[in-house]
């Protein structure tokens, strides 16, 4: 069984992505302007990490897959891995410590832009986490499936996930709450599979307004998938 764990990664300050974030046109914007007077403080807490394991799939069914003996219930989840015989857990996070400092914090701005730094740090972990899988696994490409964002898999069902990350989870310092969500909130975690394919949960997810989406809308392919 193949583990990817890295807990030491540095943030690094990207002045477009942060601009981004915040919707700022330019430097002298006023939170741009705070967001890096926050950043200082906030540097020794940001600590993005993640964690990764190799499974085989022990059961492929319409209504879902079992994996080291984990049912995940999804017809969406079950159709995408009906060819694979091995999926990857995995968690990422932005790390503890920056959440529980934007927490801290009575003003709502400073809040929100502290928030939107850790989002950033979570961000980073995603692509160290794709590189290192590209550089260890040769898994050029690949696809994320996240209970609670693939529209038929319950968000309950990261519980499921932190079964399989057993031990990593923990040496992460996440933690996940019974509702499904994970402890820090700038944290994800889901299975991902090895694919030539293009295809983002967002595609068939219709929430309107959406912060994170990474791609559009597409009517016909969230009919197809729902009526599996
Ligand atoms: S649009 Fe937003 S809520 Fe929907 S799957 Fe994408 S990131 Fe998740």
């Amino acid at each position: 069984m193949r583990e990817l764990f890295c807990n030491e990664m540095e943030f690094v300050y990207d002045e477009r992505a942060l601009l981004e974030r915040l919707h700022c046109e330019d430097t002298e914007a006023e939170p741009f302007v705070r967001a890096l007077e926050l950043l200082e403080e906030a540097r020794p807490y940001l600590k993005p990490a993640f964690a990764v394991r190799e499974f085989s799939i022990d059961k492929h069914q319409s209504e879902g897959i079992t994996v080291n003996g984990c049912f995940f219930k999804s017809k969406i989840v079950a159709k995408k891995l009906e060819n694979e015989k091995k999926v990857f857990a995995y968690i990422a996070t932005s790390g503890r410590k920056i959440c529980e400092f934007a927490k801290r914090h009575d003003d709502l701005l400073d809040e929100y832009l502290l928030d939107q730094i850790a989002y950033l740090s979570y961000l980073q972990a995603m692509d160290k986490m794709s590189l290192e899988i590209e550089n260890l696994f040769g898994i050029e490409k690949h696809i994320r499936l996240c209970p609670g964002s693939v529209i038929d898999w319950s968000v309950e069902e990261v519980k499921k996930i932190f079964v399989l990350m057993e031990g990593l989870y923990q040496d992460l310092d996440v933690n996940v709450m019974a509702s499904g969500l994970i402890e820090p909130l700038k944290s994800t975690s889901g299975l991902f599979y090895a694919t030539d394919e293009e295809f983002a949960s967002c595609e068939i997810c219709p929430r309107a307004v959406c912060e994170s989406r990474k791609a559009p809308f597409d009517g016909d392919l969230h009919d197809e998938m729902v009526n599996l």
